[in-house]
């Protein structure tokens, strides 16, 4: 705890900009459709407790995790609203229910494990949400599977169906869309048998943030919000604000000749007389390090400073010769909200999802919160 506090750089997430979004993909539900809150993997990077409480606060039905682990700590720390786990293994079921934490059942092993898991805790009608394979094929109950499953769910009076759900994997590919549709299809069929073969109401969904807003028709009961609620839409949205910022502090400045190089392997290479600056956050902060050598510029007083050389564990430097009137200590914007300056900016340049570098920026950065 105390090497976090240490540590100069910083994760800020605006909790405002967090519940604008949320607000936004309210406004596109009908008022009876409830939401989930992916909050797995640390809120996208975001922090755990923190977000799941505003997230509370605002009246969300559900909080998704994907390990028993993170819906274990937000327990701890008070969220008393319904939690389901998306990876629920085996070994954690029995720590799953003494913290009334909801698993996602995947197949009919995983159905069996769980109820004698609950018939061992003493406890009967456990809520459970059946994943349904409707063409990820990832996880889930397969569609000749559900005939069985319809069978078997009154015989275990250990559990309670919650909800039934399925996964829509190309949700955010136009070129996709007439298998997304014929998913939909296949949940609607799947989810229909499941739940009238049931004698109470469960809840059905399948739209994740990029289905919220393309496949109206596919809202269901409920919808599960990931990576909107963090401010990113399925293609560039101004709508959205990204909730994160990634800030550092310079640690050192120094002014090089033209020939000079700086870092490890000399990889940066000076062609002029050039000032550079030191910042104290590198890949193991989660600053890719594929990053380094001028694919990544940061901003400095709202200036964009390239990054000079190979990007170290603990730090990187960055080139302010373009940039005037900069001291040690003066603050510097690894990614924020600002255009260009981006998660799905930094995504970009790297080939990849802003979901995995919001995901990326390490522990030992602190999380603050707006
Ligand atoms: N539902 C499931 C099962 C998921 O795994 C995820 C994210 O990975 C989501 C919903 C949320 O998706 P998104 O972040 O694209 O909204």
């Amino acid at each position: 705890a105390l090497a976090r506090k240490s540590h100069t750089t910083v994760l800020e997430v605006d909790l405002d900009a967090m519940i604008h979004n949320l607000n936004y993909f309210r406004a596109q539900l009908s008022p009876r459709t409830k939401l989930v809150a992916m909050v797995k993997a640390g809120s996208y990077g975001a922090g755990d407790f923190e977000v799941a409480q505003m997230l509370q606060h605002e009246g969300v039905d559900y909080l998704a995790v994907a390990f028993a682990d993170e819906g274990v700590l937000l327990r701890e720390r008070g969220i008393a609203m319904p939690i389901v786990v998306l990876n629920a293994d085996a070994d954690s079921f029995d720590l799953m229910i003494a913290n009334r934490l909801e698993p996602e059942i995947y197949g009919f092993r995983s159905l069996d494990d769980f109820a004698a898991a609950v018939s061992h805790a003493g406890e009967a009608r456990y809520p459970i949400h059946l994943k349904l394979d409707t063409g990820m094929h990832r996880l889930g109950f397969m569609e000749e599977e559900i005939g069985r499953l319809c069978e078997v769910l009154p015989t275990r009076p250990e559990v309670k169906v919650a909800s039934v759900f399925s996964h829509l994997n190309c949700a955010d590919m136009p070129e996709e869309d007439a298998y997304t549709r014929a998913q939909i299809a296949r949940f609607d069929r799947m989810s229909g048998a499941v739940a009238a073969s049931l004698p109470y109401p469960v809840l059905r969904h399948t739209a994740n943030s990029a289905a919220i807003e393309r496949f109206p028709e596919a809202q269901y009961d409920m919808c599960r919000l990931g990576l909107g609620l963090y401010g990113f839409g399925w293609r560039h949205n101004d709508a959205l604000r990204p909730v994160s910022t990634l800030r550092t502090r310079i640690v050192q400045i120094r002014r090089l000749a033209a020939g000079e190089t700086v870092g490890y392997g000399r990889a940066g290479r000076l062609t002029r007389p050039s000032v550079v600056a030191t910042i104290p956050v590198g890949y193991a902060d989660g600053l890719d390090r594929r990053l380094g050598c001028g694919r990544w510029s940061v901003r400095v007083g709202g200036e964009a400073a390239p990054v000079v050389g190979r990007i170290c564990m603990d730090s990187c430097m960055i080139d302010i010769t373009d940039v005037h009137g900069v001291a040690e200590g003066d603050e510097v914007l690894i990614f924020s909200p600002a255009a260009g300056n981006d998660p799905e900016a930094m995504a970009r340049v790297l080939g990849t999802i802003p979901y995995e570098v919001m995901t990326s920026v390490s522990g030992r950065v602190k999380r603050i919160y707006l």
